[in-house]
């Protein structure tokens, strides 16, 4: 039984897990470190943290930190993401609550802020980084550390306690429970306002109010500068984000069960990049599609509910289930003994990395999809599943296949680094699906072809579609 302090009431209690107990220290703000859930509206952690404060008659502040290295390592992603911490620190001063933000080691400055804090809240990260860091926070704070599930809808331990085979077998567990978290975070009485500058984090110095410059920023990191800033296309922040939400909702969700397998169309959300970073949250985009059912119509609105919830939550549960989740291991059994039964099979074509990234192999339709990873930042999901199945057609093995495949995906993508990443690429080598007829090369593992791919879509205009969004690209100013 963790010290009842740390639990007022208000967020679910199943998206709350104490990771150091203890009583709330005498002395110094609720701090909040803010790591997944970059949102001020909408965000369990946040609430809690609130409602923490105002029990202890604290102010609260919240920090936030990316390594130089940080934000995946891209000019692309750090500058999604710092216009996300933008975003954030406008919202908290909205709020009156205290901001700091350094270019640090996460854990480095979580740990910095603790040394003066009452309690520490955290967001709940899945992947294997994001665990060791609160692990690492949780082992050497000088408070207690409370964490905050806030970027699924139905919290992971209550889903299911098993990696699941296939959306099939989870899809029954999440729809029988989902309701039950679909509620909106409760608004948590206001703390005392926040007074005298930014929040102390030791020997680190927060940029906060540098933010409104983020190509400064983004030049004084240590990332990949070739990877360029898509924000033209797509603005990063939960302001965007919000955005995004909302004029999806009024407008492509009315046909986004037939239209979402139709990569010219763009008539899907574009919403993974800014759930990726916690800058909109899940249950509030549940939230608006269902509200909008009326207009929207039914089936338009579970299809959209079956990729956000049944599909995005299946991934979760593989990054948590699966100690391998990221390695060619993590595979299931049957796929990799039918793809290593096939794996001296004649190739199509091999192609080397240098032609791929170039987008010059013979197949116009897949030098489409990496044109829009590429210079974009996006992949439209149906050409996702194509784009991986060549890939594994023209490598010398599957397992050169799936590390290319997670490389690109997790570079280009504004998306990556994910845990769909890892069930997205997973897929195409069998995970969550079942064995198909043989073939060449793919084995039992189902195949796509470019026949299927004119037969179900219209690539042609896709070609043409990326073409003109990269034109677009290139003539924002
Ligand atoms: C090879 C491959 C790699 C992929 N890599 C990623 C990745 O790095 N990051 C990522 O978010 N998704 C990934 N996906 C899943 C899917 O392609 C994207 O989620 C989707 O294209 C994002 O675009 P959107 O937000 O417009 O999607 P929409 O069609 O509008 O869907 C709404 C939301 O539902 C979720 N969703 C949709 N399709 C899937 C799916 N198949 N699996 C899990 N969740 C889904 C996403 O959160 C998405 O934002 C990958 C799929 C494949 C086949």
């Amino acid at each position: 039984m963790a010290h009842p302090a740390l639990t007022p009431p208000g967020v679910h209690p199943d998206r709350v897990h104490v990771l150091r107990d203890g009583a709330p220290r005498a002395e110094g703000p609720v701090v909040y470190w803010m790591q997944r859930s970059q949102r001020t509206r909408a965000n369990p952690a946040l609430a809690h943290a609130r409602a923490l404060a105002a029990e202890l008659g604290r102010p609260l502040a919240v920090v936030g930190a990316m390594a130089p290295e940080g934000a995946r390592a891209t000019a692309r992603s750090a500058t999604f993401e710092l216009q996300g911490w933008r975003d954030v620190r406008d919202g908290l001063a909205d709020l009156g609550v205290g901001f700091a933000f350094a270019i640090a080691d996460p854990v480095d400055v979580a740990l910095a802020a603790a040394a003066d804090a009452a309690v520490l809240v955290v967001d709940r990260g899945y992947l294997r980084a994001d665990v060791a860091q609160r692990e690492r926070v949780a082992a050497d704070a000088a408070c207690p550390v409370v964490q905050v599930e806030g970027d699924v809808v139905v919290p992971v331990d209550v889903a299911s306690s098993k990696a699941e085979y296939m959306a099939r077998t989870l899809r029954p567990k999440l729809h029988r429970v989902f309701e039950a978290y679909l509620d909106p975070v409760a608004d948590a009485p206001a703390p005392q306002p926040w007074s005298g500058g930014a929040p102390a984090i030791g020997r680190f110095v927060s940029v906060a109010n540098t933010l409104d410059d983020v190509p400064s920023l983004v030049a004084h990191l240590d990332v990949d500068a070739s990877v360029a800033p898509v924000e033209a296309l797509y603005p990063g922040g939960e302001r965007a984000g919000a955005a995004r939400l909302e004029s999806f909702v009024a407008g492509a969700l009315h046909g986004y069960a037939d239209d979402r397998n139709q990569p010219h169309r763009a008539r899907v959300s574009y919403l993974g990049m800014y759930l990726r970073c916690g800058q909109v949250s899940p249950v509030e985009a549940v939230r608006a599609a269902r509200a909008e059912a009326p207009a929207a119509g039914e089936a338009n609105v579970a299809s959209f509910v079956e990729e956000l919830l049944v599909r995005r939550e299946l991934a979760v549960n593989h990054v948590v289930r699966n100690p391998d989740y990221d390695r060619y291991e993590g595979l299931p059994a049957w796929a990799r003994r039918t793809l290593a039964a096939h794996a001296d099979d004649p190739r199509p074509a091999r192609y080397d990395d240098a032609t791929l990234e170039a987008a010059e192999s013979d197949d116009p339709y897949w030098n489409a999809a990496m044109r829009q990873s590429v210079a974009t930042g996006y992949q439209h999901n149906h050409m996702r599943m194509y784009w991986g199945k060549k890939v594994l057609e023209w490598s010398d093995t599957p397992e050169e296949a799936y590390a290319r495949l997670l490389r690109w995906n997790d570079r280009f993508h504004l998306d990556g680094v994910d845990p769909n990443s890892y069930a997205g690429v997973g897929w195409v080598f069998g995970l969550h699906d079942r064995p198909w007829t043989e073939r060449p090369v793919f084995g039992n593992v189902r195949s796509m072809t470019q026949g299927g791919l004119k037969r179900k879509t219209d690539p042609e205009a896709y070609v043409r579609a990326v073409a003109a969004e990269v034109a677009r690209l290139h003539d924002a100013p």
